[in-house]
């Protein structure tokens, strides 16, 4: 267990992905340039975990999942009730191709919690498509509508930037442009390859760790020992819009109750370190990607930067943290902290 530990961390923190286990690239080639005007409001998080050995079924982040936070006999008891009673299919992900429902039971489940959309692929990009590789179970709970980006208005601001032709004259309401930010992110699940998605739909700017905590709740009943959680973490950068506390309080939100929930195998990502000239976070590791893992970040962040009005598809991702996606894409690192011992 320890030399699998070893591939993750490689001098005093400093860890390669490629170095576990090669690269993870399974999307197209995208581009990735920096962006233009910075309006921003979200983000968000990122990391990693090591590659995993495919036999192991654990990423060497992970480290060990020991007993996960539930009793087999409590599982059993979950699991023979929705099957005598049929389980409710709309708490389920489903597959962001298909939108067939995903319900259990789970393959090795690695489910990673996003605040907003692109904080997926800013922030742990890599560690997911790791987790993908590993023959796992990846699912997205997208906790909030990422309707309170200042984006929405700039798009109808009338000017034109170096990401696309043509002036901003669309005039969306937060619910065109939510959903706009939900094809952005769904385009982005669908590069990762990700086995499902959910949509929580709750206010951006209001996520309560306790809303996260209904979500970790329903996880750890429908899986067994097997399950790893993951998410944004506090002690993010500030950024533009929120100098206090440090962090995105939606990001922070996540990281308060993967943490109460005391479950063995949680590891968080930051985001905002991304940001040009951010003051320093303090992650407990950082990765850094090969270049293989990185060609394949930049090319599934292209789904944030597609400028197609007639589609709905805005480059919301891009206008709003184009700093962010450069930073990310160019440095090539993720961050990951881990829950306090
Ligand atoms: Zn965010
Ligand atoms: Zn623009």
């Amino acid at each position: 267990m320890r030399a699998l530990l070893l591939c993750g961390f490689v001098f005093a923190g400093v860890a390669s992905y490629a170095a576990c286990g090669g690269d993870s690239g399974n999307t197209p080639q995208g581009d990735a340039d920096a962006t233009t005007d910075g309006a921003s409001i979200d983000d968000s998080s990122n990391v990693s975990d090591g590659a995993l050995p495919p036999e192991d079924g654990e990423s060497a982040f992970d480290g060990a999942i020991t007993d996960g936070g539930i009793g087999d006999a409590k599982m059993s008891d979950a699991k023979a009730a929705d099957a005598d009673a049929g389980i409710d299919t709309s708490l389920c992900p489903f597959d962001p191709k298909t939108k067939a429902a995903v319900c259990p039971p789970y393959t090795k489940p690695a489910v990673f919690f996003i605040p907003h959309q692109d904080d997926e692929t800013i922030g742990m990009a890599a560690a997911i498509a790791e987790h993908v590789k590993a023959g796992r179970q990846v699912f997205l709970e997208l906790m909030t509508d990422g309707q309170s980006s200042k984006t929405r208005l700039q798009l109808d601001d009338g000017k034109t930037d170096a990401l696309h032709a043509g002036a901003h004259v669309y005039a969306l309401t937060t619910k065109q442009f939510s959903d706009a930010r939900v094809l952005e992110f769904t385009d982005a699940a669908m590069r990762l390859g990700v086995t499902g998605i959910r949509l929580n739909g709750i206010k951006d700017g209001t996520l309560a760790a306790a809303d996260v905590k209904t979500r970790i709740d329903w996880w750890r009943v429908k899986s067994d020992k097997t399950l790893s959680l993951k998410g944004t973490a506090s002690g993010d950068a500030s950024y533009t819009h929120h100098d206090s506390p440090p962090g995105h309080p939606d990001h922070n939100a996540i990281w308060d109750a993967l943490v109460a929930s005391k479950y063995d195998d949680v590891r968080g990502y930051l985001v905002y370190v991304n940001a040009s000239g951010a003051a320093a976070a303090t992650p407990n590791q950082t990765i850094d990607l090969g270049t293989a893992e990185c060609a394949a970040k930049t090319s599934v962040a292209t789904a944030y930067k597609l400028w197609q009005p007639a589609s709905s598809r805005y480059a919301i991702g891009y206008h709003s943290v184009g700093d962010l996606f450069a930073n990310a894409t160019t440095k090539c690192k993720e961050y990951v902290v881990l829950p306090p011992p």
